[in-house]
């Protein structure tokens, strides 16, 4: 029978654990019984410190696997390594929280398997998609950004809720990016892509591990790693500054040999330093994050460190 695995991160979920097991136990039946899949569960500890792992190991039933991270390293790394212990011919990633619902999960499964031509389904966030108007803004402002002249496209609000077969699993396991702009990494990987609109549910129990800073330091992350749009944005600025101020100061010179004019001194100066300085200084700092990506990916230290794999016993 092939074979189905189903990989979650997890941090802290001890209060979401039994549901997740719930829910992935009448998956396996639904999915073995329409699809004929069998399912194994690889979930990814990414340094929980509250026993969500004992707490799993408990109330999870089938054939499952806990891959225990030595410390958190972040969603977007957790789901690799789950990918990495993961068996299957298709690999469905979702939340450990349960705000994928369970209709749509069987949903994507049902798109993937009906057509042989595609190789990855993915989810779009349909609730991002009325937004108020500067975060709507925001957002088409930065996919225009990373999206500028790159030969793949990356498609807005597509989220890591996805089905995947094995061959494009295993093209995402290649990639060794140590900083991860997972939207971005799914896209470039190419393959036929469907995407599938859906609503995510409330959390089942506890809260959000995404503080509103880390989504902006994301956005950052995409468009490091994925343009140099806004470097050339800034060259282009300042030389434009540059010619800008030349010709301002042949006026000068011309007024002043020509008419002998006096010139005041101290505005100008004031002027131009500000701009340049003020254009100077944020280039250095979006040199800075570059170069801070080009360390990371120089260091070459290995994606994620494994403490312990959990096993579901022989007898389950
Ligand atoms: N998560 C993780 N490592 C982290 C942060 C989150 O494995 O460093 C997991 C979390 O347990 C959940 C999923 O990633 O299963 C999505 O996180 P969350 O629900 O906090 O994000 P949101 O749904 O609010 O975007
Ligand atoms: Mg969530």
């Amino acid at each position: 029978m092939p074979l189905l695995s189903v990989i979650s991160p997890f941090l802290n979920e001890w209060d979401t654990a039994e549901a997740f097991a719930r829910f992935v136990k009448s998956m396996s039946l639904e999915v073995r019984q329409r699809f004929g899949l069998d399912v194994e569960v690889v979930l990814v500890d990414d340094g929980s410190t509250d026993g969500s792992t004992a707490r799993y190991r408990q109330v999870l039933e089938g054939n499952w696997r806990i891959v225990e991270l030595s410390r958190n390293f972040g969603k977007e790394i957790a789901l690799v390594s789950g990918v990495e212990e993961s068996r299957g011919d298709y690999v469905l990633m979702i939340d450990a929280d349960l705000q994928h619902p369970y209709e749509v999960c069987i949903d994507i499964i049902n798109t993937l398997l009906a057509d042989p031509d595609l190789d990855v389904v993915y989810s779009i966030r349909a609730d991002r998609m009325q937004e108020s108007w500067p975060r709507a803004f925001g957002a088409k402002l930065f996919y225009r950004l990373i999206n500028g002249g790159q030969r793949f496209v990356i498609p807005e609000n597509a989220g890591d809720f996805r089905i995947m077969r094995r061959e494009a699993a295993n093209a995402l396991l290649t990639i060794r990016d140590k900083r991860r702009f997972n939207k971005g990494l799914y896209a470039w990987m190419g393959f036929r892509q469907k995407g599938i609109p859906y609503t995510p549910d409330p959390r089942a129990a506890g809260k959000t591990k995404w503080p509103r800073l880390a989504l902006a330091a994301l956005s950052l992350e995409g468009i490091t790693s994925f343009s140099a749009v806004p470097l050339r944005i800034m060259s282009a600025i300042g030389v434009g500054i540059g010619c800008a101020g030349m010709a301002y100061g042949v006026e000068l010179i011309m007024k002043v040999l020509l008419f002998g004019t006096d010139v005041p001194g101290y505005p100008s100066l004031m002027a131009s330093i500000s701009v340049l300085g003020g254009f100077n200084l944020a280039l250095l700092g979006l040199l800075g994050e570059y170069i801070w990506v080009t360390i990371a990916e120089v260091k070459d230290r290995p994606l994620y460190i494994v403490r312990r794999i959990h096993r579901s016993g022989p007898s389950q």
